[in-house]
């Protein structure tokens, strides 16, 4: 057995944890439950969740995706967001080893996962993810390179005010607003964990994501059509975790292909 397996188990574990911990946010911090660390309750039958039932993904196969008590079925968004978190973990232990990146990058995308499922459901990006969010990101940056302080903070500021250009010149255009404050700060967020050669490539890939998912949705639903239903969070969400991933190639092939150099 290598030393590795342990380390290996060990993220596992911790990627699991933390993903039902960010169950916790995704269903009290949009709903405005202050509670964060107070005790789960069924939300159809109010019963108190006992700790065994509370057990990650584990849990959920025991009880079939049901309450014990009322078999009110359990969303599968519970088991997916703890897998998810624990697979992005696993994937930035191969990426960075065991480094400062790593952590680096694990709130990262616990962060954007947790903003994925809240703005996809509700429209909001709370200020209570992204505010920690870029202290963590300009302080982690001071030991982490790259991206390094400066460009840090670089990122942070062509981060937040291309996006705060953006809700200004869609206010002026079409007189409503077209950028959530939510918005600005996940983008300033996002670019004091990356830098801004990173941030500029993430919001790129957001609105072509955001453009094709959204062609494809208005075609099937009228709900979307008529009303404004669709969110930026989601999209800029995952293009961050595949910029953070790919980044490096990425730009590498752009400056090799496109610049010539
Ligand atoms: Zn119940």
């Amino acid at each position: 057995m290598q030393p590795d397996f342990y380390i290996y188990g060990l993220v596992v574990l911790f990627g699991l944890a933390v993903g039902s911990f960010l169950n916790v946010l995704i269903y009290r911090l949009p709903r405005n439950k202050k509670m964060i660390f107070e005790r789960s309750e069924c939300p159809n039958c109010r019963t108190r969740i006992p700790f065994y039932d509370n057990i990650p993904l584990i849990s959920y196969l025991i009880l079939l995706g049901k309450c014990r008590i009322c078999n009110a079925p359990i969303s599968p968004r519970y088991p997916a967001v703890e897998m998810l978190n624990c697979a992005l973990y696993l994937f930035f232990l191969h990426l960075d080893g065991l480094t400062l990146q790593f952590p680096a990058h694990c709130f990262l995308a616990s962060s954007l996962i947790a903003i994925f499922f809240i703005d996809f459901e509700f429209q909001i990006i709370p200020d209570k993810i992204t505010l920690p969010g870029i202290v963590v990101g300009l302080v982690s940056s001071i030991f982490v390179n790259p991206p390094g302080l400066v460009n840090a903070l670089i990122g942070f500021v062509v981060g937040g005010g291309s996006l705060l250009a953006v809700a200004y010149l869609g206010e002026w255009l079409f007189k409503k607003e077209a950028m959530g404050g939510g918005d600005i700060k996940m983008a300033a967020m996002i670019g004091a964990f990356v830098g801004w050669q990173k941030v500029l490539l993430i919001f790129l890939g957001g609105a072509l994501i955001g453009a094709v998912v959204s062609i494809i949705w208005m075609l099937f639903s009228k709900k979307v059509r008529s009303k404004r239903l669709i969110p930026f969070g989601p999209f800029l969400a995952i293009a961050a975790v595949v910029v953070v991933i790919y980044g490096d190639r990425l730009l590498r092939f752009y400056i090799e292909n496109f610049l010539g150099m």
